[in-house]
């Protein structure tokens, strides 16, 4: 099996705007929808494909049908601009690669209308001050050919983007607002004063960090916070007539209040790694095995969302100059003694607190653990121990 490339990271900003809500938003919804279809289209091709000639067709036998089927039998997604039904090609082939090199991460998948979620478009827009502009076309009946249509949708321009855009993203998300994404190539780090300080970070179930300092972080557990109203909402849900237009309504209802927790869940994850840029130099983490830690845990670990965490904290290491480093996967964290190195072997789970046989000295579990941590990432020879 292949190893994963080591991706070049951070080499992209991604500035999120709300588009404006307005009726013409409705083409933005038909152009997702076709785009939808476009990918199925290609994923049944391309089994097909496989299926008679025992071999992976490859975008570049595909981009040339695709030409073929937008004069032919399929003209309805010439209205699409081209790089942008391109990339869902490309999409797919990525798709497709990865499957090959990591077979277990299974194969790509046909897509409902309402979970296909974005378009990209390379070239054919422009931006202005709040507004872009698409280019798509239309069928001219006069000159029997397709002319452009071009459409401006304005956004709620909340902040100004740094850098050259690359190229724009429109998405859906599942309430069905549209949000555009510009793409810029800025990567100027924002680096905060030195403060001579290293930190290591426990993850746990019942405080949400633990770090080397002693320090204690509790999750505000937002998804907790809502349980009352979200079972108010799935009560209400299920009393209605599905496919009614107040079956609809509640569907909405309730997309929209998890949306809320996710946004509150994201703006306290990136305020905590904020936070914990501007106190230490070093931060260390344990490797987290995420799908291990489902299986043993449950909805709480969606609920904390861990790895979406690191993911942010890594990102912002990096942002600010700061040096972020991770233990190794197998490395013992919990069971030696911080002080003089003995690894306590009767600890069990349920042990918050212990005392060290060798040399006598306290500890809480997971601020041992953190100390690890901070040690093992920041030292490899200790880790190989
Ligand atoms: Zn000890």
């Amino acid at each position: 099996m292949k190893k994963r490339k080591q991706k070049q990271k951070y080499t992209r900003r991604t500035y999120k705007y709300q588009i404006r809500e307005h009726p013409k938003n409705k083409r933005l919804g038909n152009m997702l929808d076709d785009l939808c279809d476009v990918h199925n289209h290609f994923l049944k091709l391309e089994n097909r494909y496989y299926r008679i000639y025992g071999k992976y067709a490859g975008r570049y036998r595909l981009q040339p049908h695709l030409t073929k089927l937008l004069e032919g039998t399929h003209k309805h997604w010439a209205w699409i601009p081209r790089d942008t039904l391109d990339a869902v090609l490309i999409r797919l082939h990525l798709a497709w690669e990865r499957f090959f090199d990591f077979p277990n991460e299974g194969r790509p998948k046909f897509k409902r209308k309402d979970r296909y979620r974005s378009a990209k478009f390379q070239s054919g827009y422009k931006l202005e001050a709040g507004c872009v502009r698409i280019s798509f076309k239309e069928w001219d009946a006069p000159s029997a050919s397709l002319k452009f249509n071009k459409r401006w949708f304005s956004f709620h321009q909340h902040r100004d983007w740094k850098g050259n855009v690359r190229y724009v993203q429109i998405l859906r998300d599942s309430v069905g607002t549209y949000w555009l994404y510009i793409v810029t190539d800025n990567s100027t780090a924002e680096p905060y004063p030195a403060t001579g300080q290293s930190v290591g970070i426990d993850f746990g179930m019942e405080t949400y960090l633990t770090l080397s300092t002693g320090e204690k972080i509790q999750s505000p557990e937002f998804l907790k916070q809502s349980l009352t109203e979200l079972r108010k909402l799935n009560r209400s849900l299920s009393r209605k007539v599905k496919g009614s237009g107040n079956w609809w309504r509640a569907v909405h209802q309730l997309a929209r209040l998890y949306r809320h927790i996710s946004h509150q869940r994201r703006d306290w994850h990136f305020k905590l790694a904020t936070d914990l840029c501007r106190r230490f130099d070093t931060i260390a983490t344990e490797t987290l095995n995420l799908a291990g830690m489902k299986r043993l845990w449950g909805r709480k670990v969606s609920d904390l969302s861990f790895g979406q965490f690191v993911e942010i904290l890594a990102y912002k290491c990096f942002k600010h100059n700061r040096a972020f480093r991770q233990a190794g996967p197998w490395t013992a964290t919990t069971k030696p003694c911080s002080d003089c190195g003995h690894h306590n072997e009767n600890l069990s789970l349920s042990d918050r607190q212990w005392t060290c046989p060798e040399c006598g000295s306290d500890h809480d579990r997971d601020i041992n653990a953190a100390i690890n941590i901070l040690r093992a990432a920041c030292d490899p020879v200790v880790e190989q121990m």
